[in-house]
């Protein structure tokens, strides 16, 4: 099967999908959309309410300020695949739970499998987790990191620098660093070649004394 049909099998079962208790609230699901080619693949937290009345991913307020974080790195949001963690809105934008993680996590795998990015992006501490295992985001977002040959790029979600403002700044020189890391890979071919695990690529000095410890328990 091609990348594409893989993807477009996903949103039918992801659509229908009980897995999770999740799919109570669900009015429409929001498995993501983007080329199956995507160089970057983004992956936030899940659905809030105008995802979920949309079907599609980052549509509100934070989608919003997603768009204006890859205008300003010179990256076309229509190149980029989007997703989350969870398929399907968390009741009152509330953090998903282990089990809707874990119930749901097969989907974004396979998504992952068949858009095989060079560069992922993890907006939150939840996609975070899912490459970056007991890592705290205020030490390491902005940063890159190799696994399993793709660049993990850590940054908070767009919606922390709209909850709090102090981060904004923080996020956009993040992102400005985007290009830069998919040239990165580029140059290293890692989507196509022998994986290199483990390895810290490199920081960007921002110290976890710079944030305010009481922002990052949302996100
Ligand atoms: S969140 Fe994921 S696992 Fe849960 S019902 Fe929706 S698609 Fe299924």
């Amino acid at each position: 099967m091609q990348p594409d049909q893989i993807l477009s099998t996903i949103a039918r079962q992801v659509s229908e999908c009980k897995r999770c208790p999740l799919h109570y609230s669900r009015k429409k699901a929001v498995p993501g959309e983007g080329p199956a080619q995507a160089e970057i693949m983004m992956i936030g937290e899940g659905p809030g309410f105008y995802e979920n009345e949309q079907g599609r991913p980052f549509v509100g307020a934070a989608g919003k300020f997603l768009d204006e974080l890859l205008e300003t790195c010179g990256i076309a949001r229509k190149d980029v695949f989007i997703t989350n963690v969870v398929k399907c809105r968390p009741p009152g934008n509330r953090d998903p739970q282990p089990e809707e993680l874990e119930a749901c996590s097969d989907y974004l795998d396979r998504q992952i499998e068949a858009i095989n990015p060079r560069v992922i992006v993890t907006l939150g501490r939840f996609s975070m987790a899912k490459f970056l295992p007991g890592v705290k985001i205020s030490e390491v977002h902005g940063q890159s990191f190799w696994r399993n040959g793709r660049l993990i790029v850590p940054m908070y979600h767009p919606a922390a620098a709209l909850h709090q403002p102090s981060l904004k700044a923080s996020v956009e020189r993040d992102f400005a660093r985007l290009s830069e890391y998919v040239q990165t890979a580029r140059q290293r071919g890692q989507a196509a070649e022998k994986p290199v695990l483990e390895e810290k690529e490199e920081t960007t000095g921002d110290s976890p004394a710079k944030d305010q410890p009481t922002q990052l328990s949302l996100f």
